[in-house]
Formats: C-alpha cells, sequence, structure tokens
C-alpha cells in the first residue's frame, strides 16, 4: 500500500478516460440510460443506489481508514443511524462513552428508543465500567475519541479486545482525530465513523458522513441500507469532500502544531481553570493518544476559572475565533458546547460542564490566533 499522503490524492481518482482531465468530473445526474432492459453501463441505475462521483469518494474513505468497504452519507448523523439500522434490532443494547457528540446520543436516546433500542453511557476510559453495563442484549459498543468536547481519550485496542471478548461490535467515531492521525480499523475496531463534516471535508463547505469497515455481511447490510433508507451523500457534496481530503494530511499537521502552541499558552493563564488537550502532558489520556494517534489534532476545550459567565463572555469575546457550530475547517471556531453542540444532553449524564469553552484550531498564523485569545482574556479579568 502506497503512504497515507500519496492515497489522499489518488486513490480512486483516475483521471477521465474520455477527455484526459485531471479531476474527475462531477458526475451531477439522478438517472443513468440503459441499453435495453437491465442493460446498465458500468452498473449505475439510479443516483440513490450508486453514482460514479460518490464510488470515487468511498473508495477514497476506505483507502484512508485501512478498510475493506466505505459508505459515504450525507451527514455524519445519516452514516450513524444507517450503521445502527444494521446493527441492532428491538431489545438490543448499546454502551457508549459518557461524553459522546450530543447528537449521537440524542440519534440513539430520542430516535432508537422508540424503536426499542436501550443504551448505557459509561467511562469508556474505566473497563470495569464498561464491563459492568455489557447485558446479554448489549451489541455495540461505541467508542469517541478524542471525544467531544471533553477531549478523553480511549484505549481503542484495549476496548476492541474487551467488546470481542463478549461477542460486541466495536464501532469507532474517528471524527476528532481524522484518519490521517489515528486508524481504528488497525487499532481491532471494527466499524469507523465519520462526520466528514469536520476535518475530511474540511472547508466548512459540505455536510457528510461515512461508514468504514471490513466485515463483508455487515457491508453489504450497510450498503443496502444506504440504497434502502437513502440518506446517500449527493455528487457535489461527494466531491467537494474528496477535494478537501487531498489536502487532509498537511492540514491535520497544521492543525495539530496550532492546537500545541495555543494549549501550551492557554494552560499558563491565570483566568484559565484547566486546558483539555491531549498533546500537554498532564493530561490524563495523553500517554494513549501518543501511542495510538500521530498526533493530537486540532481541537481544544477549555474551563474558565470564571465560571459559565466568564465561558459565554469569551465565547463571544474573540474575533478571529468565530462563534459557531461546528469544526475542522480550514478557519477557527469557538464554541459554547452547555447552549450550543450539546444543549441536546443538558442535564443527562453528558452534560458539559457550564464553565467550557470549546476551541476548534484553524490554520491562521498561530500568532494571530494567540494574540486573539489574550485580548478576549484580557477583557474578561477586567470584567469578572
Ligand atoms: C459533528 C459530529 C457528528 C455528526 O455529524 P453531522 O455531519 O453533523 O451529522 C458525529 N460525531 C462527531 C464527533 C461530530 O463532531
Amino acid at each position: 500500500m502506497t503512504g497515507f499522503s500519496t492515497r489522499a490524492i489518488h486513490a480512486g481518482q483516475e483521471f477521465d478516460p474520455t477527455t484526459g482531465a485531471v479531476i474527475p468530473p462531477i458526475y451531477q445526474t439522478s438517472t443513468f440510460v440503459q441499453d435495453g432492459i437491465g442493460g446498465l453501463r458500468g452498473g449505475y441505475e439510479y443516483n440513490r443506489s450508486a453514482n460514479p462521483t460518490r464510488d470515487s469518494l468511498q473508495t477514497l474513505l476506505a483507502a484512508l481508514e485501512g478498510g475493506a468497504h466505505a459508505y459515504s452519507f450525507a451527514s455524519g448523523l445519516a452514516a450513524e443511524d444507517t450503521l445502527l439500522r444494521a446493527l441492532l434490532a428491538p431489545g438490543d443494547h448499546v454502551v457508549l462513552g459518557n461524553d459522546v457528540y450530543g447528537g449521537t446520543y440524542r440519534l440513539l436516546d430520542r430516535v432508537l428508543r422508540a424503536w426499542g433500542v436501550d443504551l448505557s453511557a459509561v467511562e469508556m476510559s474505566d473497563a470495569d465500567a464498561v464491563r459492568a453495563a455489557i447485558r446479554p442484549e448489549t451489541k455495540v459498543l461505541w467508542v469517541e475519541t478524542p471525544s467531544n468536547p471533553l477531549m478523553k481519550i480511549t484505549d481503542i485496542a484495549a476496548l476492541a479486545e474487551l467488546g470481542h471478548a463478549t461477542g460486541l461490535t466495536v464501532v469507532v467515531d474517528n471524527t476528532f482525530a481524522s484518519p490521517a492521525l489515528q486508524n481504528p480499523l488497525s487499532l481491532g475496531a471494527d466499524v469507523v465513523v465519520h462526520s466528514t463534516t469536520k476535518y475530511i471535508g474540511g472547508h466548512s463547505d459540505v455536510l457528510g458522513g461515512a461508514v468504514i469497515l471490513d466485515d463483508d455481511a455487515l457491508a453489504e447490510r450497510v450498503g443496502f441500507l444506504q440504497f434502502a433508507v437513502g440518506a446517500v451523500s449527493a455528487p457535489m457534496d461527494a466531491w467537494l469532500t474528496v477535494r478537501g481530503i487531498k489536502t487532509l494530511p498537511v492540514r491535520m499537521h497544521q492543525h495539530s502544531a496550532n492546537a500545541q502552541a495555543i494549549a501550551e499558552r492557554l494552560v499558563e493563564h491565570p483566568a484559565v481553570e484547566r486546558v483539555y488537550y491531549p498533546g500537554l502532558p498532564q493530561h490524563p489520556g495523553h500517554e494513549i493518544a501518543a501511542r495510538q494517534m500521530s498526533g493530537f489534532g486540532g481541537m481544544i476545550s477549555l474551563a474558565l476559572a470564571g465560571g459559565p459567565q466568564a465561558a459565554r463572555v469569551l465565547a463571544e469575546g474573540t474575533e478571529l475565533f468565530q462563534l459557531a457550530e461546528s469544526l475542522g475547517g480550514v478557519e477557527s471556531l469557538i464554541g459554547y458546547p452547555d447552549a450550543m453542540t450539546h444543549a441536546s444532553v443538558r442535564g443527562t449524564a453528558l452534560a458539559v460542564p457550564e464553565n467550557v469553552v470549546r476551541l476548534s484550531v484553524g490554520l491562521e498564523d498561530v500568532d494571530d490566533l494567540v494574540a486573539d485569545l489574550d485580548a478576549a482574556l484580557a477583557r474578561l479579568a477586567v470584567r469578572v
């Protein structure tokens, strides 16, 4: 297999054989002409079942995660929903981390629960707690590492072993690391899911999701549901995602470098009570992260010494860091999870501390980013 950067540029991206166009065209079509009934050209029939642009993205995603099969969807949650339908039946139970993405919890708790699926949210870094939560009906162990927004690190290889000992399917949401920094399948996980909206797309201009796996039988079920439920990625969205992926390795390298510099600066700031960044040696998951990731990524969360009010004022007080949901784009964003990304888990076991602010560190000059945070934190000191 070629190196990661080579795959990011070339996997599934052969030039167009009719014109020689270096970039494969966007097949912006809903259907395909048949040469007589059932006479399909290249197997293409209707856009919900398959489209060449989506295929090129799926080939690329499989190559990046080192999986045999990849399926792309209209959003990360569409990918998760399709995967969970493929894995679960009424009466089944899911064990998931207690600070997974709020939307993942909401999908299980408020959508799938009504279809007879039960769930338990546990501290994934505590193997005994995970083991205690597993019941005879448990089918899926859902891991997110680094987690959103508290950047908890889970030992993927250890959890895969634990899950497989009781016959569970081990799923890793690899959105925060991206395949450039972490490959869960190579660590023993069964399935990887992504919100490609984030680092994989990388430019805050397209929504998408992916399921990547090795098992042929499960892949067939996911592929059938992708077609039968229909939450597929549109051709233009698939093309934009492919375009973003080509620079994924260099972007992740720079996101990590910028975030490391900012985290090291913030730990020393008197207005900051705690910095959650796995690249800091004092982070409780630092050693595991150093082992299973090839970089620590661009996401940082901070707890403000001045409490919830200080967190809100900081989130509204930066200029380069724009106040917005989402993450993983080239531009820096700041968010207040309690009232934004994680509002859906307020009052549950997954609630985020109210003095926490989340940063998606972008690719601007790091000195400008530091100056922006310094200025906003200084204003905070005056106000509180
Ligand atoms: C954003 C996100 C999702 C959901 O993806 P969408 O593309 O917004 O549907 C899932 N997991 C994580 C970790 C995310 O950050």
